[in-house]
């Protein structure tokens, strides 16, 4: 597995006065027109992958966690078309950082360990692996594979596992080109709450 250097970050210094703002921005005029060789929009995918936790009750940790988790492919210039080209750009541990200026663990950790969850749903789960999306079988092959048995239950031991396979199962659920959501804004209050929580 190739690993890229630390990425250039977008808006990526302390400058920023207005974090929710700025997240909800990276998502809707970075996210707005980027696919990552899925069927929708990265700003769709992020508005529905939320919409799923929050139906299921999630906390606003989590919500927050299933709007963000894929920041790090915005963030990243590096990181558009990785995948394609044979490179796991980290996606999941960029965004777990950029966050983790405003948020903590609750939210950072299912993002930081989103990808693992695959790996472990992979060797879990009979079937997973057969219903995932032509782009995550390429991702998954960059990202190590499915885990073996013992990296499977070492997985399942780390704090959040069971919010990060939440998470996931929403995440390859949150590619619907027909899905109605709720608007990026109506999110705001969840950040807030998610960010006050953390503080
Ligand atoms: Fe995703």
């Amino acid at each position: 597995m190739t690993q890229s250097p630390e990425p250039q970050i977008h808006g990526g210094d302390a400058a920023v006065t207005d974090p929710i703002g700025h997240l909800l921005w990276l998502l809707e005029e970075l996210g707005g027109d980027r696919y990552g060789g899925e069927e929708v929009t990265q700003l769709a995918h992020a508005l529905q992958c939320a919409t799923f936790a929050q139906r299921e009750g999630a906390s606003d940790s989590l919500v927050a966690a299933a709007l963000l988790h894929d920041i790090g492919h915005l963030v990243n210039p590096k990181d558009e078309d990785a995948t394609l080209r044979g490179i796991d750009a980290a996606h999941e541990k960029v965004g777990a950082n950029y966050l983790a200026r405003w948020f903590g663990p609750a939210v950072t950790a299912p993002v930081a360990q989103h990808v693992a969850a695959k790996r472990y749903l992979c060797q879990a789960e009979d079937g997973y692996f057969d219903r995932l999306s032509e782009e995550s079988v390429r991702s998954l092959a960059v990202q190590g594979g499915p885990f073996d048995a013992a990296q499977a239950a070492d997985f399942l031991a780390r704090p959040y596992a069971q919010d990060a396979v939440a998470l996931r199962r929403w995440d390859e659920l949150a590619k619907d080109p027909e899905m109605a959501t709720p608007t990026l804004e109506a999110f705001r209050p969840v950040l807030e709450r998610a960010e006050r929580r953390e503080a």
